[in-house]
């Protein structure tokens, strides 16, 4: 029987497909030995498919704290007792950010804001940021990440010139009910839909480490990809008794 390394090999590295659920599924149950074994062909992956070259993004939060949705990981939900201090920047403040971020070398500068989605307020200012932002600063892309958007609001980031989004699936559709209870992973998923339709890049991932299973691991893997992201970010978080996650509130 050939091993999940060779059939990922050759599924993956040389055919450039994705392994399906079961797949996964072998991948997460292998033996801790075999883990460097699985790192170097994840980085080989990485070399032939998307190049050595790495990319370099600054994030800079336009409004922090204070969101109104409950996402038991967010410390900036302003449901939980985080110390996180609510702040607002202007437009001025986001051009001398994003001029720093192009003197590092970095190519892409994403604002976010902790809201569940822009109001008409919010959307204004992005615009004129953005406007400002490309005009006076060179060597930058912009992206945005602002939550869940309707279909006229992506058409706006798309005429903004908004060259990424990011809005995370951040677990498995299975799951999401566990950590999130003031709005669905459906929602989530349908913006990442008109973001990939209005031709803007998606940037889509999530949170491992919340008391999934593998399986729902793997599940999320699958849905991901789905999306087919042009960049996943993926955090992950210690659950363990004795670190900082040891207390999230799961359902
Ligand atoms: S919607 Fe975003 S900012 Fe708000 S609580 Fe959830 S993850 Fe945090």
């Amino acid at each position: 029987m050939t091993d999940i390394l060779t059939t990922a090999r050759a599924r993956v590295l040389d055919e450039g497909r994705g392994l399906d659920y079961e797949d996964l599924i072998k991948v997460l149950d292998l033996p801790d030995d075999q883990i460097p074994d699985l790192l170097a062909l994840a980085h080989e992956v990485r070399v032939k498919w998307c190049g050595e070259e790495v990319e370099m993004e600054g994030i800079v939060s336009l409004k922090t704290g204070g969101c109104p949705e409950d996402c038991h990981f967010c410390s900036q939900s302003g449901l939980f007792q985080s110390p996180v201090r609510s702040t607002k920047l202007d437009i001025a403040e986001l051009i001398e950010q994003a001029r720093q971020t192009a003197k590092t070398g970095a190519t892409e500068f994403c604002i976010v804001a902790a809201v569940k989605g822009p109001d008409e307020n919010l959307m204004v200012q992005l615009e004129n940021a953005i406007e400002e932002i490309y005009a006076n600063v060179e060597g930058i892309d912009v992206a945005v990440s602002v939550g869940t958007l309707t279909p006229e609001q992506v058409n706006r980031m798309k005429a903004a010139g908004v060259h990424r989004y990011n809005h995370n699936l951040e677990t498995a559709r299975s799951y999401f009910p566990k950590v999130v209870t003031t709005h669905t992973w459906e929602e989530r998923r349908e913006t990442m839909e008109l973001i990939k339709d209005a031709g803007i890049e998606v940037c889509c991932g999530g949170i491992v480490g919340m008391g999934e299973s593998p399986e729902q691991r793997a599940e999320f893997a699958v849905q991901l990809r789905e999306l087919d992201p042009h960049e996943v970010p993926l955090n992950f978080l210690d659950p363990r008794p004795g670190t900082p996650f040891a207390n999230m509130p799961v359902m």
